[in-house]
């Protein structure tokens, strides 16, 4: 694994070494800063791939160093929040951050959430696009065209189809879709993703020949590329 640097910013001592310890044995890089300014200054002055943010903070709190992060930098950030704090996450989700975690959590869903968010990183050209087909959606100025058309979708439309570009070809659940492109843990119906997949149909498919968000009865949903 080339070298993937993490930082951990966590005032709780001993969870903060405990998830460095267990990222150290998968191969990252990682440093910890227990207090949120340093935390901040850390991150302008060192290159990082991921940086794991406590919400609560001395110094500076998680939701501020999130926006402020954001004037000057895209890297990858998921917040670790107090458990079931709804508002709290969905501050955290407006300025900025692109995962939660609610603690405590096993240390197998944090490694599962950075798999994700690498894999987002590397399925992007050097141009940050992510393509299907004639459909392309742009990771920086966050437009998306088919086939030179523009396309207007919401937010969360956009990040339906953002979870299903980066996992084409492979058949994701509702349960997985919620929690990917949701971004929490979603505790409603998961008949909202065949409501938003028919929206994200009625914009990208509906006009083309060619279909390129498949059903997978009893399953979910795919986005089908090139070759299978
Ligand atoms: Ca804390």
């Amino acid at each position: 694994m080339e070298d993937y640097k993490v930082l951990i910013i966590e005032d709780e001592k001993q969870m903060a070494m405990l998830i460095q310890m267990e990222l150290n044995h998968e191969g990252y890089k990682v440093d910890i800063e227990n207090d949120g300014m340093q935390g901040l200054n850390r991150i302008k002055n060192e290159k990082y791939d991921l940086i794991l943010l406590d919400l609560m903070l001395p110094g500076l709190d998680g939701i501020e160093i999130c926006r402020r992060v954001r004037e000057f930098s895209d890297v990858p950030i998921i917040m670790l929040t107090a458990k079931g704090d709804i508002a709290d996450r969905v501050m955290g989700l407006d300025t900025g951050a692109d995962d939660y975690l609610t603690k405590p959590f096993a240390i197998e869903e944090l490694l599962a959430r950075i798999r994700v968010i690498r894999r987002k990183n590397i399925q992007r050209d050097k141009d940050n696009e992510l393509k299907v087909d004639n459909l392309v959606m742009n990771g920086e100025t966050h437009e998306v065209t088919r086939g030179g058309r523009k396309i207007e979708l919401t937010k969360r439309e956009y990040d339906l189809l953002e979870t299903l570009l980066i996992n084409k070809n492979i058949v994701l659940t509702r349960e997985q879709l919620i929690e990917k492109a949701w971004g929490f843990d979603y505790e409603g119906d998961t008949n909202v993703v065949d409501v938003f997949i028919r929206y994200l149909r009625s914009k990208i498919d509906d006009e083309f020949e060619r279909k390129l968000i498949a059903t997978v009865r009893g399953v979910g949903y795919v986005i089908k590329g090139e070759k299978l």
